[in-house]
C-alpha cells in the first residue's frame, strides 16, 4: 500500500525565518498521525503548507500526485481537507450554509443531502441551530461544525489544527467522537494538539516537533514513555 502523503524535505520560510525545516514523513491510508511540540514549533506552519495555504520548498506528494506549490483547492480535490486552528467556518453563515460548503466538490447531490441529514441527526445542537449563523455557536459546536463541513468533502486525509483548544471537557470528548467515527471509516488524521497525552492516547504514531525540525517519533506507546516527551509535554 502506498503512503496517503510523504513529505520529502519540506520547509517554510517567513522572509529569512525558517519556520519549517526540512521535515520529511509518511502518513499510511487510515493511519492516525499526531505532531506535538510547543508553541511556535512550525506545527500550524506544516499543516498550511500542506494544504498548499502557504509555500513551501521540498516535495509532498500524495500516493498519486504531486501536491508540493499547489493551490489549496488542488490540494483539496486529491482528498486533503484542513480544519484551521479557530475553527474557520464562516460565521455569517448559516450552519446549514457552513456544511453545504464542505461538500462543494462533490457531484453526488443526493447523497450529500443524505450525508447532511446524517450530519444532524447525530449532532442535535447542530439541527436546533441549522438556520442560526455559525458565529452563534458555542466554541465546542463551531469545532464539531468545521470538523463536520470538512468530512463532507469526503476526505482521505484530514489535518487537524489544534481541535481541542479552548474547548470544555465535555466538548472535546464530543469532538474525538466524532473524530473516532470518522477514522473508523477509514479517514487519515494528522492531528496538531497541544494536548499531547489526548493526541498520543488518539493516534497510533507521534512526531515531535520542536524549532522547525522533526526531533523525535514513534509508536504512541513508545512516545509517552519517553522521559524527554514526559518532561517536556506530559508535565511529568
Ligand atoms: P502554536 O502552537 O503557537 O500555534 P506552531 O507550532 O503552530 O505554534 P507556527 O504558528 O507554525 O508554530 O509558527 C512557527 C514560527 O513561524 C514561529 O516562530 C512564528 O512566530 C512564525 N510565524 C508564523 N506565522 C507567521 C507569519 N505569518 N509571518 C511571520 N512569521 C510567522
Amino acid at each position: 500500500m502506498k503512503p496517503i502523503l510523504t513529505l520529502d524535505k519540506v520547509s517554510v520560510h517567513y522572509g529569512k525565518l525558517h519556520a519549517v525545516q526540512q521535515v520529511s514523513f509518511v502518513i499510511q491510508p487510515g493511519e492516525r498521525l499526531c505532531l506535538i511540540g510547543a508553541n511556535g514549533a512550525g506545527k500550524t506552519s506544516l499543516l498550511k503548507a500542506i494544504a498548499g495555504l502557504l509555500p513551501a520548498s521540498g516535495s509532498m506528494h500524495t500516493d498519486s500526485v504531486a501536491i508540493t506549490r499547489k493551490p489549496p483547492h488542488f490540494v483539496a480535490a486529491q482528498g486533503i481537507a484542513l480544519v484551521p486552528e479557530g475553527r474557520g467556518i464562516f460565521k455569517q453563515l448559516s450552519v446549514l450554509e457552513n456544511l453545504q460548503l464542505g461538500a462543494w466538490l462533490r457531484k453526488d447531490t443526493a447523497a450529500v443531502q443524505t450525508d447532511i441529514d446524517n450530519i444532524l441527526q447525530q449532532f442535535p445542537r447542530l439541527a436546533e441551530r441549522r438556520h442560526q449563523r455559525g458565529g452563534q455557536l458555542s466554541g465546542g459546536e463551531q469545532q464539531l461544525l468545521a470538523i463536520q463541513r470538512a468530512l463532507l468533502g469526503k476526505p482521505r486525509l484530514l489535518l487537524l489544527d489544534e481541535p481541542s483548544m479552548g474547548l470544555a471537557p465535555v466538548m472535546v470528548n464530543a469532538v474525538f467522537d466524532s473524530l473516532e467515527k470518522a477514522c473508523r471509516q477509514g479517514v487519515a488524521l494528522l492531528l496538531v494538539e497541544q494536548n499531547a497525552r489526548l493526541a498520543l492516547g488518539f493516534c497510533q504514531r507521534g512526531l515531535v516537533m520542536e524549532s522547525g525540525r522533526i526531533t523525535l517519533t514513534g509508536d504512541s506507546g513508545s512516545l509517552l514513555d519517553n522521559a524527554q516527551v514526559q518532561a517536556a509535554y506530559l508535565g511529568l
